[in-house]
């Protein structure tokens, strides 16, 4: 790969702008996402694999998430020494106020090279089940790559994607059946939002299918929302769904204000994206259960158990003795800390431990604290070369990439009406880096390239 000429740069900035893959910088000044100008190439059988696996996810959550019982008894130990997971379970409903269940998720992969296999293996790096982000510009990198190699790239095809317009309407269906003639969309979201354009272009897409949009933190909807007839009311307008882009995380949850709001939509009929139980469906620590042959199945069929399991990597409660070291999963990651991740219950990036850094937090772990922590097998993904383009910088580096595949489900209790999945994110960094977010400097923007 040549280093581009100043002519060719500025070129490819233009493209970006055009397509509006844009987002806030750290001053609130709108610069171009970070992106790739080398899609990601990947085999046929994985892209099918990938498609595969969310509908068998989702089905999953919403299983897991309508069995209280199981929650309860997943997450006691880390309610006991975890504040966000204790306030979360103080919040959940005990009489049913909506039996409709609406999921707008995304499940997150590497592809890892095994000895023995031809062809990467997929692994599973997380469900996310709230505010999973970048429906709205994962769409818009296919046809930047479009434009920016001459329509035809060498090598392969680029895997078109649009999942914000199956989540638009999944949402825009549920308004349309929701027990109010004038529902609209509320979106919960975060004050000073950088990536707010990834935003806006899931609420034009609703826009065009007739339904409109509002937009306010958690303290602001305690100043203006209320129950009116079991409606939750802002101000004259019923919110027929309630989509979190906040509250995932304890900063969104801070003030007295911020968690009487978060109680009033759980206590409210607005169909909540998602509720509280589904929130606590996607901890680290329930999908750790989940890794469990026998758990996993109570839930699902054996079919589905076996697609999920296919990209399953070792998960473990820090105090389960290792096969077949037979030491605790803790002294093990001590002693090979290369081989594992130590993950909080927490989303959003930036939680997780590794290496030397992991090492200290486990020596000062006491055996209460660890219950409320998973220990993860370190997933080691097939890098590659790539061109980054960071604020017109073009970098040359070895990358690799997280795939992220999108979906939605609509379920009246236990019938499931809807499960779709809806498109892809792809977004590749440094191999050097630890985490892919887009917004936190790391993650490029990326598109999907079908090579033979
Ligand atoms: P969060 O909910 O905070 O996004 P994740 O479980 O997705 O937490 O982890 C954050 C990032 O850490 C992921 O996007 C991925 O890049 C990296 N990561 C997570 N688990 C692993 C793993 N087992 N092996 C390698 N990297 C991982
Ligand atoms: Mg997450």
């Amino acid at each position: 790969m040549r280093p581009l000429t100043d002519a060719q740069r500025a070129t490819a900035v233009d493209l970006a702008l055009a397509q509006g893959l844009i987002q806030r910088d750290e001053r609130g000044e709108v610069v171009h996402a970070p992106l790739t100008l080398t899609p990601c190439p990947l085999p046929i059988e994985t892209l099918a694999a990938l498609e595969a696996q969310i509908q068998p996810w989702n089905v999953l959550t919403h299983r897991v998430a309508s069995d209280l019982d199981f929650l309860r008894d997943s997450l006691e130990r880390v309610r006991q020494s975890d504040r966000f997971i204790a306030d979360l379970f103080d919040m959940l409903r005990v009489e049913e106020t909506q039996a409709w269940r609406l999921l707008l998720t995304r499940s997150d992969y590497f592809m890892q090279n095994e000895p023995g296999r031809i062809g990467p293996r997929l692994c599973h790096v997380e469900h996310n089940t709230i505010a999973a982000s970048y429906p709205g510009l994962s769409g818009k990198m296919a046809s930047f790559h479009k434009t920016w190699l001459g329509l035809h790239p060498p090598g392969g095809v680029l895997v078109p994607n649009a999942p914000v317009e199956d989540m638009a309407q999944a949402v825009a269906e549920v308004v349309a059946r929701y027990d109010h003639p004038r529902g609209v969309v509320l979106m919960i979201v975060q004050a000073g939002e950088r990536n707010v354009f990834d935003q806006r272009i899931l609420e034009q897409a609703l826009a065009e299918r007739g339904v409109r949009s509002l937009r306010l933190t958690l303290d602001e909807l305690q100043a203006r929302g209320r129950l009116r007839e079991g409606h939750l009311a802002v101000d004259e307008e019923i919110a027929a769904v309630t989509y979190f882009r906040a509250g995932y995380g304890p900063n969104d949850l801070t003030t007295p204000e911020a968690l009487a709001a978060r109680r009033l939509i759980e206590h409210s009929s607005t169909v909540s994206v998602p509720d509280l139980a589904t929130q606590l469906a996607g901890t680290k620590k329930v999908q750790q259960r989940l890794t469990v042959p026998d758990v996993l199945r109570a839930f699902v069929s054996e079919e589905e158990a076996q697609v999920l399991e296919s990209a399953f990597v070792g998960l473990y409660e820090l105090d389960h003795s290792v096969p077949p070291s037979g030491m605790p999963a803790w002294r093990l990651a001590m002693l090979q800390p290369e081989r594992w991740v130590l993950k909080p219950q927490r989303e959003g990036g930036g939680n997780n431990h590794y290496d030397a850094g992991m090492v200290e937090v486990l020596a000062k772990l006491s055996p209460e604290k660890r219950a409320a922590w998973v220990l993860m097998e370190r997933i080691r993904p097939v890098p590659r070369q790539a061109a980054l383009l960071n604020r017109g910088e073009e970098q040359h580096a070895e990358v690799v990439s997280e795939i992220g595949w999108f979906g939605t489900l609509f379920a009246d209790g236990a019938e499931i009406l809807r499960n779709e999945p809806s498109g892809y994110l792809v977004r590749t960094r440094p191999t050097e880096a630890t985490e892919s977010g887009v917004s936190a400097g790391y993650g490029h923007l990326d598109s999907l390239l079908v090579v033979d």
